[in-house]
This record gives structure tokens, sequence and C-alpha cells, in this order.
């Protein structure tokens, strides 16, 4: 069955969007509850490209549907992250279940280098397998690279802020 948006507009809430200025996490000035947005036939690129996993997947249920789960999913990086973006009104969302332990299952992927990088507001946490690396708050134009990194013949999960480059969870252009 294909899924729609309907009412759900949480993209329009929680992700940046450059080309009008729209903060991440505050609701788009253009936006209208039950109505949607005001300038669809004009609005950004980066909005009319963008798609959340949960549109995409087969295998993500209504549960996920982001106004319901209080959080947008969406790859990025060519696939090789998959960015979860919470509602900074319901930061612990992603700590519920069903979703924490899906999520856990889909960090699995980390081991293949693929990042898993849930987004509080400017709070960033990886999440590995076997632990959460919470960064704290961090200035969201820095880049985050994470990954395995072998100590005493252990992989030991690692994510680290670089300051200089720019890396903003945005709707993708
Ligand atoms: S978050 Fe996904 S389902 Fe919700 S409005 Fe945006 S694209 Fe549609
Ligand atoms: S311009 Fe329209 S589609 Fe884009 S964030 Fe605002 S309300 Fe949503």
């Amino acid at each position: 069955m294909t899924k729609s948006c309907g009412s759900c507009g949480m993209c329009c809430k929680l992700l940046g969007v450059e080309a009008i200025e729209k903060a991440s996490g505050d609701w788009c000035a253009h936006y209208q509850r039950g109505k949607g947005c005001a300038i669809y036939a004009e609005r950004p690129a980066a909005c009319a490209s963008f798609t959340c996993l949960w549109l995409d997947s087969e295998k993500l249920g209504d549960a996920w549907r982001p106004d319901r789960a209080k959080f947008v999913l969406y790859t990025a990086r060519d696939g090789a992250r998959l960015n979860v973006v919470v509602d900074p009104a319901a930061p612990a969302a992603w700590r519920r279940e069903p979703y924490y332990s899906r999520l856990k299952t889909m960090s699995q992927r980390a081991f293949d280098g693929y990042e898993l990088l849930v987004s509080i507001g400017d709070r960033r946490i990886v999440v590995f397998p076997d632990q959460d690396v919470d960064l704290g708050v961090i200035n969201p134009d820095h880049k985050i690279i994470s990954g395995y990194a072998e100590k005493d013949g252990a992989q030991i999960p690692y994510a680290m802020v670089l300051s200089d480059l720019p890396d903003t969870p945005a709707k993708p252009e």
C-alpha cells in the first residue's frame, strides 16, 4: 500500500530549510495545521524532493509515522547515515518501544561504516548496537565522525565532533 503524508507535517517542524531560513525544531511559518504547506506549488526544492524513511519503507508500520513516533527518519551521506530527528517537545520519544529496539537493530550496520545519528535540538547521540555515544549539545554546523577502532584486540565504538567542517541536518537538497 502506498503511504502518504496525510496530516503528519513533522518534517515541516523538525528539519531546517536553508532556502527560507527556517530553523530546525520550529514549525515553518508556511505550515498550516490541517491544511499543510501554504506555498506548496512554490515550496523550496529541498522540501519538494524530501521523503522521510517512513514514507519510503514498507517495513515501518503506522506507529512509525513521524507525527505518532515524534521523530523523523531520513537517510543522508548517500545512504551511509540514518538521521533520527526527534521532536524537542518529546526528547525521549526514540527511547520508547517499539522504537528503541528497532533502532538498535538498524545500528548493527555500524560495523559496515553506517552511522545512526539521533538529533534532539543541537544535542547529538550516535547509536551503536552495544552503546549510545552522547556527544551532548554541539555546534550543529560541525561534522561528526564515528566508527569502530581496534583497542587491545577488541572493536571499540567511537564518535567525535570535528570543529571546522559543516554537516547540518536539514532537508537534503
Ligand atoms: S515527516 Fe514524512 S510523512 Fe511526515 S510530512 Fe514529512 S515526508 Fe510526510
Ligand atoms: S515551505 Fe512548506 S513544505 Fe517546506 S517546510 Fe515550510 S511548510 Fe513544509
